[in-house]
């Protein structure tokens, strides 16, 4: 059997993911006395380096594709940065058994990366063509695990839910009711909360057994609003 040669380009890629991969692991430490994460777990390491990053930004941001900062997608909307990316991941403890729901598809980058971690992510985009952009790309790649939703994700998704793990790549002004709600017992939320003039703050929010929530504030962060008719309220 011949297996085919990996293009330049491909290499080249391979480098620049590694570059980013190791500026991850450097942030890691230096912010770790904050998030408690000081080094990430390797299998979400190996996910930050596998899935191509390159696809999910459009053609005139390819240059910059594993450069460690956010990136803009069209409609206003940006990919995070890879960092933030790997930290919410980490923040997660994402297991192979777990379904995941993720508010925020943007681009659809972060659903891949934790599509390569556990075993179903439904993700909900406000915006309808970016959902339609993230679908088409997600699946190209082969990302049969991941079911890309339009809708206003301050409600979550019941018919899916309950979840292991919820993760929200927007700004709402509070945690949405709806979201602790469709979370598992033993569950656990990372989310950034505050105005979109506030210092956000990333929360890690776990649920109890019992149903009790515990909340702790890990690092200041600025993303896009979650938008639609509830994000905004207190
Ligand atoms: N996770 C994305 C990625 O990997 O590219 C980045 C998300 S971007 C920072 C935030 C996304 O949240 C935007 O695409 C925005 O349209 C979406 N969004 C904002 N409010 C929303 C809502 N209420 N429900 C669902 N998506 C929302």
């Amino acid at each position: 059997m011949t297996h085919a040669q990996p293009s330049e380009a491909q290499e080249q890629r391979a480098a620049a993911r590694a570059r980013m991969v190791a500026e991850i692991a450097a942030m890691a430490r230096d912010t770790g006395a904050e998030t408690g994460r000081p080094r990430f777990g390797d299998a979400v390491m190996a996910a930050m380096g596998k899935v191509p990053r390159h696809r999910f930004v459009p053609a005139l941001e390819d240059i910059f594709a594993y450069d460690n900062r956010p990136l803009p997608i069209g409609e206003g909307q940006t990919i995070s940065q890879p960092y933030i990316v790997a930290l919410m991941t980490d923040l997660l403890d994402p297991k192979s058994a777990d379904t995941v729901l993720e508010v925020g598809t943007g681009s659809g980058y972060q659903a891949a990366v934790l599509a390569e971690l556990v075993a179903k992510v439904t993700t909900i985009e406000i915006v309808e063509p970016l959902a339609r952009r993230a679908r088409q790309v997600l699946g190209e790649l082969g990302y049969r695990n991941v079911e890309v939703r339009v809708g206003d994700g301050y409600g979550g998704w019941p018919a899916a839910a309950p979840f292991d793990a919820i993760i929200v790549t927007a700004a709402p002004a509070a945690v949405p009711q709806p979201l602790i709600d469709q979370l598992k017992p033993g569950g656990r939320m990372v989310i950034p909360v505050g105005g979109p003039s506030d210092v956000q703050q990333l929360l890690l929010v776990e649920k109890q057994l019992d149903g009790r929530t515990t909340t702790r504030r890990t690092l200041p962060v600025r993303f896009v609003p979650l938008t639609g008719d509830r994000g905004r309220k207190q």
